[in-house]
């Protein structure tokens, strides 16, 4: 379900409708006016909750300001937890405390899925998650946790983050700030996954970030503005594995949706 014009929220959902009709599954994409109310979408998602024919349901955020600051939580908390395929909903959240989440948050489950499959080891290992969001730093964190990871939580008020962050097997981070993590955060040979997407348009910034006759100054001057996730590109030069952005969390975030969906209706035509 999409609420409203957000031009980012519209990229997100034809990602999301793409990957679903080509994966095979059936599509059904429900647009409502920002004008919405908040009753008008939970009535759209209780009919959604009931519907035989759909098995898992996305409410894309955010949700229009006008609805108010709760409205968001308030809808994870009206998608059925078998049908919410984002895993945002508190009884989702709450099987993934206890290690026992049948739906996960989709981006750390990617990352997961990305540590794993590139053999990095996770066990034993010292984690550092930068960002504390609900969908990503916090579901990220516990992730590491159930793997056996040691894991530590920095957000902006840590203390000395870069000191913490330079104690990191693994580095994840999540936290919206375009380059936000240099060499001076990163263990050389840490791992280093960047889940951060961030669009510049500030020449100067480009610049500084990249060198004279590089793709990106290339790409700002197509496109008008680049993508950058929240690490620096120098960290390449220290880091023994770095995810990249566009190209790295991001597809895998979609895959993991399409995993859940696929779970959701299995449960379901198993009676669980
Ligand atoms: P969010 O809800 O805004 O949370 C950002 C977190 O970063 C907060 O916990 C915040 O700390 C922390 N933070 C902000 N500035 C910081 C600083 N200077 N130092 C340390 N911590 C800082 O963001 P989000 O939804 O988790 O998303 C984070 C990034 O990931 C964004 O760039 C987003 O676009 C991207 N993302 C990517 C995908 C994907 O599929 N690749 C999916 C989701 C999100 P406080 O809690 O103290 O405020």
């Amino acid at each position: 379900m999409l609420v409203g014009d957000d031009p980012a929220s519209e990229v997100y959902v034809r990602h999301k409708v793409k990957d679903g009709s080509e994966a095979g599954l059936f599509v059904d994409l429900v647009r409502r006016p920002a004008t919405s109310t908040l009753d008008e979408t939970l009535a759209v998602v209780r009919a959604l909750n009931t519907s035989p024919t759909h098995d898992g349901i996305i409410v894309q955020s955010p949700l229009p300001a006008a609805m108010g600051p709760t409205a968001e939580m308030t809808v994870f908390e009206t998608i059925d937890p078998a049908k919410d395929v984002d895993g945002f909903s508190p009884v989702n959240v709450g099987r993934l405390v206890q290690n026992r989440a049948v739906l996960r948050s989709c981006t750390p489950a990617g990352v997961i899925e990305l540590l794993e499959r590139a053999g990095v080891p996770i066990a034993g290992q010292h984690a550092v998650v930068i960002g504390r969001s609900d969908i990503v730093g916090k579901p990220m964190a516990l992730m590491l946790l159930h793997r056996n990871a040691t894991v530590t939580i920095c957000h902006s008020r840590t203390a000395n983050l870069a000191a913490v962050a330079a104690t990191a097997d693994l580095l994840v981070v999540a936290i919206g700030r375009a380059a936000f993590v240099t060499r001076a955060h990163v263990k050389p040979g840490a791992t280093v996954i960047d889940v951060g997407m961030n669009r510049v348009a500030d020449r100067a910034a480009v610049e500084s970030w990249f060198p004279d006759g590089s793709p990106k100054r290339a790409e700002l001057e197509r496109k008008g503005s680049i993508l950058i996730g929240d690490v620096h590109p120098e960290v390449a030069e220290v880091a023994g594995a770095l995810s990249p952005v566009p190209g790295g969390v991001g597809p895998l975030t979609r895959a993991m949706l399409m995993q859940n969906t696929v779970t959701a209706a299995e449960s379901r035509l198993e009676g669980r």
